[in-house]
Formats: C-alpha cells, structure tokens, sequence
C-alpha cells in the first residue's frame, strides 16, 4: 500500500533555548514523509520548491526512499521558509518569520503514478490546496488532514469543505477548541466530527493524544523524555507515523487506529530528540518497536478490583 504525503517542503530556522539551526530541511510534506517511509516503501512526496533548494536536501529525502516524482520545482522563485522561536515550555512557539514564496500560487499536479495512492497524508497547506489534490488522486482508501489556526480564522468556509472530505483530522487541542468554538474537547470532538470527519484526533503536545471515533475514546499518553531539543515536526511525525501504522495494517479498525495512534506518538517523540529532521534519518526499526513497547508499558493498567471487595 502507498502513501501520498502532501505538505510544505522548506528551509527552517529554529531557536530553542538548547541551541539552533539555520535553513535547515523543513516543511510539513517532509517531516511526514520522512516519518512513514519505515513503515512502507512506497512513500510519494507532492510538494514545491524553489531554485535555492539544494541538490544535499533533495537527496536526504531520495536515501530516505522517498519518491519525488511530484516535488515540483519553480524556478522562478525560492522555497518556502519559516523561522520559529521555542521558550521553555516547549508547547509554546513564536514564528518569527514566513516567507511562503513558491507556495504563494502553488497548484498541485499529482502524477499520474500516483493516482492509485491509497493513503492520502494531507500536510498542513491552504485548505483549497488540499482539496485540488483530492481531486486528482482515484478513490483513496482513507484521507488523513492536518490543519492549523490560520486557516482556521482566514478561511473557515473552504476548510469546512476540504473537512467533509477527510476520514481523520489530526489537530491540537487549542486548535480544536477554536474551530469547534467549544472549551469542552469532549464537546469539541462531537461538533467537529460533525463537520466531516468520522475520526478525530486531537494532540495535547506533551500530555498524549485522544482518538474519537464512533462512541469511543481512545487516551494515548506521551512520551516522558529526558532530552528534547527541538520539537518542529513533531505534529507532522505524528501523522507521518500514522499513515505508516495504517499502510502496513491495510485496515482502519478501532485497533488499527488506536496502534496507529502509538506509531504516531512513537515518531514523534523521537523528532524532537534532535534539531529538524536529524533523528528521522538514521533511526533503526528497532529503536521505533522498543520504544512502541514502552509506550505500551507505560499505560499498562493492573486489573482493577471492584469498591468494597478486598485487593488480592
Ligand atoms: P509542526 O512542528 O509539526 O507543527 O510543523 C513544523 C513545520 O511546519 C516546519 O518545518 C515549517 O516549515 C512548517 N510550517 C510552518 N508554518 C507553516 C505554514 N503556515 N504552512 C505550512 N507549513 C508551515
């Protein structure tokens, strides 16, 4: 099964107070692609760049094994860049700078190889860009989107229609409390699967992960790490590792979701180990099965015994 990872691909400059980097590999398409490409080979990445972008770059995404059929290259004009501060609390970030050069006016062409994807990973973009892939690609088996709170506010109406497209959206908590204009994320989860998607998703940065679907909720907790120095691309690993856990299951089940929502956690906590992508580059499969493991552990609960009857 296939992949198709739709996002920014970017030059990052990134402050946080363990250090920074400078027009590093950024942008959501290749933290997600990076991300699921252990979990299947058949990763498509669609996404532009400028004339500045550097042959190194486009081949730490080729040993990843990414395909880049559908990187489109303008070479009018140079790639997107971002530039973002991180404070202590690592939840918080301040964008500093974005220059969205080529991505002003992109219009994606999808490949014809890549019609037949199955799995559509829909980064972070316009969401009236994201609906210009739908249209491409034959009948995917599932459609997971990313969103945040600009398109939120600048283009409610679009993003609702992109919304009744998708299977699974993937936001963060303040992000679903705006967009359902709810405080109560229960509450929230109800009104925005409403709007479309049959699955919720909703990341609590470094208190896990909740998972609605139909009449159940599914709490994953996150990582306790000692170490984190930079935690851009962690939503986007998220996803990545998702779609990962999904292609290899070939199957959408509560099970299915729930081990995905692992995987996605998995693959985000190992992003932020190190500055940009560094630690999606060299991971070993089984670092990622150990540390799904300790995930596990982690929220093993012993069996419960019944108020009023003596523990064993
Ligand atoms: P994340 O930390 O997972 O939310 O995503 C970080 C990535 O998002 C960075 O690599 C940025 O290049 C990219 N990014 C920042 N701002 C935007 C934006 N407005 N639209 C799309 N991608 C963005």
């Amino acid at each position: 099964m296939s992949i198709l990872a739709v996002g920014t691909v970017a030059f990052d400059s990134i402050e946080t107070p363990f250090g920074s980097a400078e027009r590093v590999l950024g942008g959501s398409g290749s933290y997600i692609s990076l991300a699921s490409r252990y979990f299947t080979d058949d990763v498509r990445l669609v996404g532009v760049v400028g004339n500045d972008f550097p042959d190194e770059y486009r081949q730490t995404l080729l040993d990843g094994g990414v395909d880049l059929e559908g990187l489109e290259t303008n070479e009018e004009g140079k790639t997107f860049f971002w530039h973002g501060r991180y404070h202590y609390d690592m939840n918080e970030r301040d964008t500093l700078e974005t220059q969205l050069n080529v991505l002003e006016g992109f219009e994606p062409e999808i490949p014809d190889s890549y019609d037949d994807s199955e799995i559509i990973c829909l980064g972070n973009l316009d969401p009236k860009v994201q609906r210009d892939v739908l249209r491409q690609v034959d009948d995917p088996e599932f459609v997971i989107a990313d969103t945040m709170n600009f398109w939120i506010e600048n283009t409610p109406d679009s993003l609702r229609k992109t919304l009744q497209l998708v299977d699974c959206l993937v936001i963060n908590d303040s992000e679903a409390r705006e967009l359902a204009d709810e405080p109560n994320l229960v509450t929230a989860a109800d009104i925005i699967r409403d709007m479309g998607p049959e699955t919720l998703i909703i990341k609590k940065g470094e208190h896990g992960a909740l998972l609605f679907t139909d009449s159940q909720v599914f709490s994953a907790p996150a990582y306790p790490l000692e170490d984190i120095q930079d935690p851009t691309g962690a939503g986007d690993a998220f996803a990545g590792g998702l779609a990962g856990h999904l292609v290899r299951a070939k199957s959408f089940d509560q099970e299915s979701l729930r081990r995905a929502v692992v995987y996605g956690s998995v693959m985000a906590s190992f992003v932020v180990e190190a500055f940009g992508p560094n630690r999606l580059l060299n991971l070993d499969p089984i670092d990622i099965s150990e540390r799904a493991q300790s995930f596990r552990d982690l929220a093993a609960i012993p069996t419960l015994v019944p108020v009023g009857k003596q523990p064993a």
